[in-house]
């Protein structure tokens, strides 16, 4: 096991990794920008270095800076969270070349992922469904575009091999507008990821969100923990989710799943990671998948009672899984509400100083934030302040505890998204379950 890992990130995830790192007798790392010296993990840390100023590019993104606090601080390993650097290959790689490990899958494995063309490949091939479309980059040619769109049917979505964060999509409607469509969006993918590869896809009208979470060890060895949905998403930002998906037949549910283990075994992939998935009509369709830990795993770790985090660490230090599939059961419901800097209505971020911070407990109650009374939330970074997550025995109990989880937070001295979250959680088509990715934003528009 490492005896030393440097944390690459900040906020609330930072402090999570920390925590478990304490936990396995691991001494840490933690980096910071100049405006994150408060931060609770740079002060719990075991030593702290500060990699830059407060723009990332110059702090949490800058290669050499980070790479040389591992040096001078003898961290064997990296722990890079989400965000930043976590899906990064390039850095995954120069972490390796200078001799330390990279908690993630190999650089290759980022790669393939990353680039949406040859991740669906390596997808269809394992097994894992996928949204019907163009299996490929489209052509240059505007005659061959055509007929593939009219195969597919109206209306379809153009999109980037490079794309990521919402960005490099578009929807076609007609075929007038197809072929200006995908120039377009060529074009923009060129500009803004330097590739300007597309390919096409049916476009799901209604879908929710829900993805597969995985464990592979990259020694042939995987597990699936079962799903999240987190269709509640404004903007393509997830907002409020849960696990396990409701409604899910259990053959659909676990033939996925397989396959999500069967890919994982393919492409030698190592460490936690997360299947996309649009789920319309009964069926499942992959749309990419995370190799890194995301925002939303402790409703997995809350259902399964697996330490995400301890695992990831565990595999990339070249330990064989020790959890096996048959280990794994899902024990009652989970849900997570992001909690953001920003004012409730018009979600413009509200950084400042939190006088008051106060956080919910009791039985099956979870708060995951670096925040504490007198911290002053900085405006260079991500809104989400904190997350609270609540357990129950099943999905009303854990919805109820959610509720009341929600009325005893106070976080004093700056706007919160707080009181849509205590709206979303008595919305009563949200409480039935299986509301679809545009149901936020339509109850919004009201
Ligand atoms: P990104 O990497 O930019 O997040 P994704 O491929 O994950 O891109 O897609 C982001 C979102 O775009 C999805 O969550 C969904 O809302 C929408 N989307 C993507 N592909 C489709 C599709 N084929 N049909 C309907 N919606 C889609």
């Amino acid at each position: 096991m490492f005896e030393k890992v440097l944390i690459a990130n900040r906020g609330e995830i930072a402090l999570r990794i920390l925590r478990a790192c304490k936990e396995m007798g691991i001494a840490t790392v933690a980096v910071h920008s100049q405006v994150d010296r408060d931060l609770k993990h740079v002060r719990l840390a075991d030593e702290s270095v500060c990699v830059g100023p407060n723009p990332s590019p110059q702090s949490y993104l800058n290669i050499p800076s980070i790479i040389a606090a591992m040096e001078i601080t003898d961290a064997q390993a990296v722990h890079p969270g989400y965000g930043f650097l976590a899906e990064n290959a390039d850095f995954a790689e120069q972490v390796q070349k200078s001799g330390f490990t990279f908690i993630g899958p190999d650089p290759d494995v980022i790669r393939l992922m990353g680039d949406k063309v040859s991740a669906i490949a390596a997808m269809k091939k394992a097994g894992v469904p996928t949204v019907p479309g163009s299996n490929g980059p489209l052509p240059d040619n505007g005659e061959r575009c055509l007929a593939i769109a009219r195969e597919i049917g109206y209306p379809v979505i153009i999109k980037a091999a490079a794309g990521g964060g919402g960005r490099g999509m578009r929807v076609v409607h007609t075929e007038a507008a197809l072929l200006n469509a995908i120039s377009v969006t060529r074009s923009e993918a060129e500009a803004a990821f330097g590739d300007g590869t597309v390919y096409m896809e049916k476009f799901l009208q209604n879908p929710r969100h829900v993805e597969i979470q995985v464990l592979s060890d990259g020694q042939g060895n995987a597990i699936h923990l079962g799903d999240r949905d987190c269709s509640l998403q404004r903007r393509h930002q997830k907002v409020l989710e849960e696990a396990p998906a409701p409604g899910i037949p259990d053959e659909v549910r676990s033939q996925v799943q397989e396959s999500c283990v069967q890919a994982c075994i393919d492409i030698g992939y190592r460490g936690a990671g997360t299947f996309e998935f649009l789920y319309e009509d009964g069926r499942f369709y992959f749309i990419e998948m995370n190799t890194r830990i995301q925002v939303e795993h402790p409703v997995t770790e809350m259902v399964t009672g697996v330490d995400l985090i301890k695992e990831q660490i565990r595999v990339c230090a070249g330990e064989k899984l020790s959890i096996r599939q048959e280990d794994i059961s899902i024990r009652g419901h989970a849900f997570e509400c992001r909690i953001n800097a920003e004012d409730p209505k018009t979600f413009f971020p509200c950084p400042g100083k939190v006088n008051n911070f106060h956080t919910p407990g009791g039985l099956g109650v979870r708060v995951d934030s670096h925040l504490y009374s007198g911290y002053t939330v900085p405006a260079n970074y991500d809104s989400m302040i904190a997350k609270i997550i609540t357990h129950g025995e099943d999905r009303q109990e854990a919805l109820a505890r959610m509720r009341v989880a929600l009325s005893e937070l106070i976080v004093d001295g700056i706007k919160t998204n707080i009181p849509l979250q205590e709206e979303l959680v008595r919305d009563e088509a949200f409480a039935q379950g299986g509301v679809n990715i545009h149901y936020l934003e339509k109850k919004l528009e009201l």
